[in-house]
C-alpha cells in the first residue's frame, strides 16, 4: 500500500533522523509490536515501562508509514460528534471515548515532557460553523458537550472574528487541543525505549503469521522466525492485509504547508487549531517553524495513482481555501502531500483482540484524531497484555 506521497513537511524537516538494523536472524521476546509508527512506539513505550520484555518490526523504514504523513493535530473531538455517537453507542461509552481523548492529549502532553521532545504545544481547538445552515447542529453538539463536564465556550460570529479575525458564523471553542510532530514523537519515543531496553528493527516486513496456542510465530521476508508470547499489531491501514472484517474504510486526504513566515504566525488570539464543518472538513494549524498546515479535500477513493494526480489541483484548492478564510495572510504553499485515510462506523479506534487470531492485539488509532487513539491503544493493551480487567476495551473491541 503507498500509505503517503509527496512532500510530507514533517519528513522534509527531520529528514532520516536514526537508523535502526534489520532483522538478520531468528528472536524470541515476550511481545513483538508489528509496525513502527506512532501506534507501535507508544505501545512499546507502555510495555517497556512496565518491564516488559518486547521488539517492535517495521516493514518500511522507522515512520514512513501515515506517521510521516500527519499533520499532527491532537485533538479529543472524534469524527463523529459527541450527540451522534452517543445515538451509535450510547451515552456512556460515547462520552468516555470524548474523555480518554482529553486525558490521552494531557498525557501525551506529559510524554513528551518526558522524552524530551519539544516539538509539542497545548492548543485550544476552534470547530466552526463552515456555513449557517451548520448553526443548530453546532449548538446541538456544544450542549450536549458542555452537559458532560467538557470544556468548551461558544462563540457567535462577532465573538469569533473578535478571537480569529475572520468571518464565520460561531463554533465551539474547546480548551483541550496540542500540536506537535508525530513522526518526531515517534523516533523519539523509540530512542528513548530503546535506552531502557527496546529493540527495534525496520527494513523487515513480515509475510506469515503463525498464531499457535502458547505463541505466535511471525516469519519475515528474509526467512527469519520472531517467537513471541504475544503480538501487537500496530500496522495502522495496512491491517487489512491481516484481517477479513471490513472495519476500516479507506479514502484519501491531502495537505499543504505555507512557506515559513518571518515570524511567528497566530491564527488569531486564542492560537488555536481550527477546522470546520464542511464535508470532507477543512483544518488548519500554524507550525513551530513559523509556517500555516492545511488539510483536508479528501476523497472516497484510496488508489495512489488516482490520488497523487490530484496533489497539484488539492494544493491549489487548499491554498485557495485558506485565502478565503484569512484573505490578509499571504499563504505560499511550499510542500503538498496526500495519504490514506481511514474511518470507522463509528469514528472509534479498534483496540483488544480480534476472533480467533490467538495471543494477539490490536492497536488500531484510525480516524481524523488518530494519534490520541494510539495513545489510548497503548495504554489498554498493556492492561490486557498483563492480564489486567481494562473498564475502557469493550468500548473499541471488534464486537461492539
Ligand atoms: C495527510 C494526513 C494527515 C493526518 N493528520 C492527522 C492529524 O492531524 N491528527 C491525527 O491524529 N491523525 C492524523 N492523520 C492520521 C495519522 O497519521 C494516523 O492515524 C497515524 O499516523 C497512524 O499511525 P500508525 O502507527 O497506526 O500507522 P503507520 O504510521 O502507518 O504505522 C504502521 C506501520 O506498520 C508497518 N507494517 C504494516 N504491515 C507490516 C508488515 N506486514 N510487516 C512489517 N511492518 C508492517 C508499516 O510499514 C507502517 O510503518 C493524518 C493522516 C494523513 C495521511
Amino acid at each position: 500500500m503507498k500509505l503517503s506521497s509527496g512532500y510530507p513537511l514533517s519528513l522534509i524537516k527531520n529528514g532520516l533522523l536514526f537508523s535502526y538494523p534489520k532483522l538478520e536472524k531468528n528472536i524470541k521476546t515476550d511481545v513483538v509490536v508489528l509496525g513502527g509508527g506512532i501506534s507501535g512506539a507508544l505501545t512499546a513505550h507502555y510495555l517497556i515501562q512496565q518491564g516488559i520484555h518486547c521488539i517492535l518490526i517495521d516493514a518500511r523504514t522507522i515512520g514512513l508509514g501515515s506517521t510521516c504523513a500527519s499533520t499532527s493535530l491532537l485533538q479529543y473531538e472524534i469524527d463523529s460528534p459527541l450527540h451522534q455517537l452517543i445515538k451509535m453507542v450510547g451515552e456512556k461509552n460515547a462520552v468516555r471515548s470524548y474523555k480518554l481523548g482529553v486525558s490521552a492529549i494531557k498525557k501525551l502532553a506529559a510524554l513528551a515532557i518526558k522524552i524530551g521532545m519539544e516539538d509539542f504545544e497545548m492548543k485550544k481547538s476552534f470547530y466552526y460553523a463552515a456555513y449557517k445552515k451548520d448553526i443548530p447542529f453546532l449548538k446541538k453538539e456544544f450542549v450536549v458537550r458542555k452537559q458532560n463536564g467538557l470544556k468548551v465556550k461558544w462563540l457567535d460570529e462577532d465573538q469569533a472574528f473578535e478571537q480569529f479575525g475572520f468571518s464565520c458564523p460561531g463554533g465551539i471553542l474547546s480548551d483541550v487541543a496540542a500540536a506537535t510532530d508525530t513522526y518526531l514523537l515517534t523516533h523519539y519515543l523509540l530512542q528513548y525505549n530503546i535506552n531502557k531496553g527496546l529493540v527495534v528493527y525496520d527494513r523487515t516486513p513480515v509475510v506469515s503469521i503463525k498464531h499457535n496456542r502458547f505463541d505466535v510465530q511471525l516469519k519475515t521476508k528474509e526467512k527469519f522466525i520472531i517467537t513471541s508470547k504475544k503480538l501487537v499489531y500496530a500496522t495502522g491501514y495496512e491491517v487489512v492485509d491481516f484481517i477479513s472484517k471490513p472495519i476500516v474504510k479507506l479514502t484519501s486526504t491531502y495537505a499543504i504547508a505555507s512557506e515559513a513566515f518571518n515570524s511567528p504566525v497566530k491564527l488569531g488570539k486564542s492560537n488555536a487549531l481550527l477546522w470546520n464543518t464542511a464535508k470532507p472538513y477543512l483544518y488548519l494549524r500554524p507550525t513551530n517553524d513559523n509556517r500555516i498546515i492545511i488539510g483536508g479535500r479528501d476523497e472516497e477513493f484510496f488508489s495512489h495513482i488516482k490520488r497523487d494526480k490530484l496533489i497539484p489541483r488539492k494544493s491549489q484548492q487548499l491554498q485557495k481555501d485558506f485565502k478565503k478564510i484569512f484573505p490578509f495572510i499571504s499563504f505560499k504553499t511550499e510542500f503538498s502531500w496526500a495519504g490514506i485515510f481511514g474511518s470507522t462506523k463509528d469514528g472509534l479506534p479498534y483496540i483488544g483482540a480480534y476472533r480467533n487470531l490467538r495471543n494477539s492485539f490490536f492497536a488500531l488509532g484510525f480516524g481524523g484524531n488518530g494519534i490520541t487513539f494510539s495513545q489510548v491503544a497503548g495504554e489498554i493493551i498493556v492492561s490486557l497484555i498483563k492480564g489486567h480487567q481494562n473498564k475502557d476495551a469493550d468500548i473499541f473491541s471488534f464486537e461492539r
